[in-house]
């Protein structure tokens, strides 16, 4: 075993290692994250699979703080204090269930195996189960912010027992973002909360910034705004309601210049999204939960409609657009309305991601705090925004809140706002802008108000062809029409 402690000054001492806490897997996450350890004063080990990835670290990082170089498993294992924690930041998957199995072999019961890679919260609760048998705490940890939070701070959601968060909650609270002295990590519940709770998050994220694109597209191609006069529109945009993380980028994409020639960047970029599967997953389990997220799931399906090329070039100049140009006559009018649009489709996004959190929690037996989410995802994290706060405080005051359209400050935002979405959506339809997004949201919304909907309909529908029953506005009990005989109605 070496061990090799880098000293704050940066010289290099051998000497009994007592690290706090370590990390292994140090590619761009792990080490930004070491790092940010080590600069709060936290002695870490660092491993990685391939050493020359942790003897970068030490040599470009090591004045930062304490770092311990570590070949293996096993010398990280012996380098820590109990009990020991480890953060493992590899590639979610199969790599991370390695290392599991690696760690579990060579820690003590009591000791944390902390999980900080974007794994399916299924999985962590597989993975949780296994652990704890052995005696281990495992916890599953959303950590949101990419490169830049994991060195700067980050928004942490860290699942597993309270027991385990006693120990680690102060570690990982010392290195996440701050946000009125408050950080931005808070126990979230058992098992996989931590990892569901950051995939919540990221299907959020999603929304929002399909929600950005079709403001974008809206005002460019119905008002022929240059993208300079866009950025200006979104820069403007971010000192009002609208205050975002995300708002605040898209005013810097859509200023920057093509790096090699004289246009927009925007339009040297290949129109396909890519994504890497959380927002997916997020739709997948909100199917099985009966959660409508058609925010989200508009999102990741317009996602796919950009990566279909071929459809798109097959359909590009056979399928007709509207025959007239729409005219505006007030522009700058038009612009307030898609930015009062844009803010309640954003709120209809994060009350169905909301609404999912709180379903999940009651499927799988997590008691989530759903006020404190908005508190944590205040800072460090892509969606962080100004109106999370509105969101804390909706669930601060009525934790049982059925929905966060009905918080009286939401409810107002959407009822002022509404007229403005009508005619934002109705005028994409007439110009032949997509807008999956808004269009959603304001179904959603309609739905949500309407007094009857078509649902009898469709009930009355299925009890023709499948005899599936029906339920009465005026008694109680499941009923059924003799639709092939005289149309009596029987209880069923
Ligand atoms: P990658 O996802 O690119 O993973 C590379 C790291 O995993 C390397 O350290 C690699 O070791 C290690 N690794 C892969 N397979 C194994 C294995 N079988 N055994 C041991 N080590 C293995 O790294 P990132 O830093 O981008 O992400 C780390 C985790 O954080 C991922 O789960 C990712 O999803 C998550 N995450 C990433 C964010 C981002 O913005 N990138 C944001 C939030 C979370 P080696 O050097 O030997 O190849």
């Amino acid at each position: 075993m070496t061990e090799t402690t880098t000293e704050p000054n940066g010289s290099s001492a051998k000497q009994p290692a007592q690290a706090d806490i370590a990390v292994t897997g140090l590619a761009t996450m792990g080490r930004n994250l070491a790092r940010n350890l080590a600069r709060h004063g936290h002695s870490v080990a660092v491993h990685n699979r391939t050493k020359a990835r942790t003897d970068a670290l030490v040599a470009t990082y090591g004045d930062e703080g304490t770092f311990i170089v570590c070949d293996s498993i096993e010398d990280l294992v012996r380098s820590l204090k109990r009990p020991r924690k480890v953060i493992i930041m590899v590639q979610a998957g199969a790599g991370t269930d390695e290392v599991i199995e690696q760690l579990a072999d060579a820690l003590e019961p009591g000791d944390i195996v902390v999980d900080g890679g974007n794994a399916h919260f299924i999985d962590t609760r597989r993975r949780e189960s296994a652990l704890r048998e052995r005696g281990l705490h495992f916890v599953g940890t959303g950590i949101s912010g990419g490169e830049e939070g994991a060195l700067l701070g980050p928004s942490i959601m860290p699942g597993g027992t309270a027991e385990a968060y006693q120990t680690l909650g102060p570690i990982l609270e010392s290195i996440a973002a701050q946000v009125d002295d408050t950080p931005c990590c808070t126990h979230v519940g058992a098992d996989g909360a931590g990892h569901f709770v950051k995939m919540v998050h990221n299907g959020i994220e999603y929304a929002d910034m399909q929600l950005i694109g079709e403001a974008y597209d809206l005002l460019r191609t119905v008002l022929g705004k240059s993208t300079e006069e866009l950025a200006e529109i979104f820069r403007t945009w971010n000192s009002g309601d609208l205050e975002s993380f995300l708002i605040e980028i898209t005013a810097e994409v859509l200023a920057a210049k093509d790096p090699r020639g004289e246009g927009a960047f925007v339009d040297v970029v290949l129109d396909q999204t890519e994504q890497k599967g959380t927002g997916r997953w997020t739709v997948q389990i909100a199917l099985d939960l009966g959660t409508p997220v058609s925010g989200i799931a508009e999102a990741v399906f317009a996602r796919s409609v950009s990566g279909h090329a071929e459809q798109r070039q097959a359909a590009n100049g056979v399928l007709e657009g509207p025959s007239t140009k729409i005219t505006i006559d007030k522009p700058e009018e038009f612009v307030e309305d898609v930015r009062r649009a844009l803010y309640a489709s954003k709120v209809v996004a994060y009350a169905q991601g909301f609404d999912m959190i709180r379903d999940g929690a009651e499927a799988y037996d997590w008691d989530i705090d759903l006020g404190a989410m908005a508190t944590i995802w205040r800072g460090g994290c892509i969606i962080r925004a100004r109106f999370l706060d509105r969101i804390r405080e909706a669930y601060e005051k009525t934790p049982d809140l059925p929905s966060l359209l009905v918080d009286p400050y939401f409810a107002r935002t959407v009822n002022e706002g509404q007229e403005s979405w009508r005619r934002v959506v109705a005028t994409a339809a007439a110009a032949g802008v997509p807008v999956p997004g808004f269009g959603a949201a304001l179904s959603y919304y309609d739905a949500l108000r309407r007094d009857r909907l078509p649902a009898a309909l469709l009930q009355g529908l299925r009890d023709l062809f499948g005899a599936h029953t029906y339920r009465r506005t005026d008694a109680e009990g499941s009923f059924h029409l003799d639709w092939s005989g005289d149309k009596s109605e029987q209880e069923a």
